[in-house]
């Protein structure tokens, strides 16, 4: 049985152009350089028709296959210029600095530094910055319901003292 692997997502520059990239048996690396250097970054959203720069999604820069990810710069006082939803994803936006709003279905919510929200698929969603200095998030995606196991049973400890000689 042949497996295919999904879309990778548009981003620009390609793969090969990260700053850095390790691939181990076990790990992929990727440096991507300065967060405030991220605008070098972008997508040109097949769907959408927009180019969105900031926007860096790390399924293709990190081989994933659980989930996306993706590292998101908003310059101040700008919106992510479209709603959206989703299939069978459930998203997870953390955002690390900035002020700002978040749209959930119509109902609007102030965010800053600090904040987390999930959406469930169906939620149709956007955000803007509303303040003076760019705004950094990361957005995660993976497949509702298919978390099976939680770090107190997923992660296996490991005998050994750690040591870095
Ligand atoms: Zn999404």
């Amino acid at each position: 049985m042949t497996e295919t692997a999904p879309p990778r997502s548009p981003n620009f520059p390609q793969r090969s152009e990260v700053h850095e990239r390790i691939v181990g048996p076990n790990f992929t690396l990727a440096k991507l350089g300065k967060i405030e250097e991220l605008t070098r970054y972008g997508i040109r959203h097949p769907l959408v028709g927009a180019t969105i720069p900031g926007k860096v999604f790390l399924n293709e820069v990190l081989d994933l296959t659980a989930m996306e990810i993706s590292f998101g710069l908003l310059a101040p006082h700008r919106s992510i210029p479209f709603y959206h939803k989703h299939k069978q994803n459930e998203e997870v936006y953390l955002f690390l600095s900035g002020v700002g709003e978040y749209q959930i279905d119509g109902e609007i919510i102030p965010i800053s530094e600090g904040t987390a929200v999930r959406v469930a698929p169906d939620g149709v969603r956007t955000a803007r910055n509303t303040g003076d200095e760019p705004m950094f998030y990361i957005v995660i995606q993976a497949k509702q319901g298919s978390l099976e196991q939680w770090t107190g049973t997923d992660g296996v400890p490991v005998p050994g003292a750690v040591t870095w000689e």
